[in-house]
């Protein structure tokens, strides 16, 4: 079963990067209204994740370090309309196959906390008593340490956190109404509070993205025929690389579609004529029984219905914004 999990863990789990947005994924998924992460040594010595969400339940913080026990979906039929960001039950017991973790979490009428902890299994089955607040707090330690193929692969620490830093950038994106922290050797990198209306996303935008994106950014808000795209895109001005700079977003969810990435920088050639990548952060807003997003065990690709209506939503939408500004 360890085995089992290790090979899981190799398709979930290919950097450190990959463990952050799982585990933030479930901080959400718990309701949590603010994720505080710390990072050190690019994230191969430690990964410490807090949120003050609903918490675990003494009984079930078993449950949720083996694969499979997921709690958030009863049917198949639930996975058509899937609403919360996890659903396959099993990064927890693929990161605990590969690091020394410890899960600790206390719900809001528990008199403490729980705790469960081991080294790529579980030390002990009983949950142990921990001081902790209400919410959930994971530490992920050496990770990859007992598959050194595996740890090998990884990139220099700079590089690694990188990942980490730009996969918290997107889910921080996603989440305006949620405060979001993190430290990289115990220096803050950023510190996001939250956004309670609609006025506040261009700080998040702002803070996330910087001056140059946001200073160039054209906000557009249109639905049609039920879909909503709406977000900015920035006028292809920049100095520097933007490959870090496009964000889409379907339902709350980050992803990456190829002929949505398409759509947008045809917009951008026709009305421009710039062939440079466009930089963006964009919300597709559709019913979610036309959208299939079980496509990839990262959940970063999304398979649409009616493919043709977004694409021609967020072409059309891109293009019109556009010609106002540069007619
Ligand atoms: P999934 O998210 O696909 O259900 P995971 O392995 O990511 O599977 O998590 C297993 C279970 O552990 C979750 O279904 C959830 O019940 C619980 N869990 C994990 N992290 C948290 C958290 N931060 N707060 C509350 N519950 C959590
Ligand atoms: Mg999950």
């Amino acid at each position: 079963d360890v085995l089992v999990n290790q090979i899981k863990a190799g398709e979930v789990i290919e950097r450190p990067a990959a463990v952050v947005k799982e585990l933030v994924e479930n901080s959400l998924d718990a309701g949590a209204r603010r994720v505080e992460v710390d990072v050190e040594q690019g994230g191969l010595g430690l990964l410490r994740i807090r949120d003050d969400g609903h918490g675990i339940a003494r009984d079930e913080l078993i449950l949720a370090l083996e694969r499979h026990a997921t709690s958030k979906i009863g049917s198949l039929d639930d996975l058509e309309a899937v609403g919360s960001l996890g659903f396959r039950g099993e990064a927890l017991a693929s990161v605990l196959s590969v690091s020394r973790l410890s899960l600790a979490s206390r719900q809001a009428d528990a008199e403490h906390g729980w705790m469960l902890a081991g080294e790529g299994v579980l030390a002990n089955r009983e949950p142990q008593p921990s001081a902790q607040q209400q919410g959930t707090c994971i530490e992920v330690r050496d990770l990859f340490f007992n598959t050194p193929a595996r740890r090998k692969f990884l990139k220099a620490e700079a590089t690694e956190f990188r990942h980490i830093d730009l996969a918290l950038r997107r889910l921080a994106l996603a989440r305006f109404d949620v405060a979001f922290s993190w430290k990289h050797n115990g220096r803050r990198v950023a510190e996001l509070r939250p956004c309670l209306s609609e006025a506040g996303f261009e700080d998040r935008v702002r803070e996330v993205c910087g001056d140059e994106f946001t200073d160039n950014a054209l906000f557009l808000d249109e639905t049609r025929l039920g879909t909503r795209l709406w977000g900015w895109v920035a006028l292809p001005t920049f100095s520097r690389p933007l490959p870090d700079l496009q964000y889409l977003y379907v339902n709350g969810r980050a992803v990456r579609d190829r002929l949505l990435g398409g759509a947008l920088r045809r917009a951008f050639a026709d009305v421009l004529h710039s062939t440079r990548y466009p930089a963006f952060v964009l919300n597709i807003e559709i019913d979610p029984r036309g959208v299939d997003v079980n496509v990839h065990p990262q959940k970063t690709e999304v398979r649409f219905r009616d493919s043709a209506r977004v694409h021609d939503l967020l072409f059309g939408a891109v293009h019109q914004a556009l010609r106002k500004v540069r007619p």
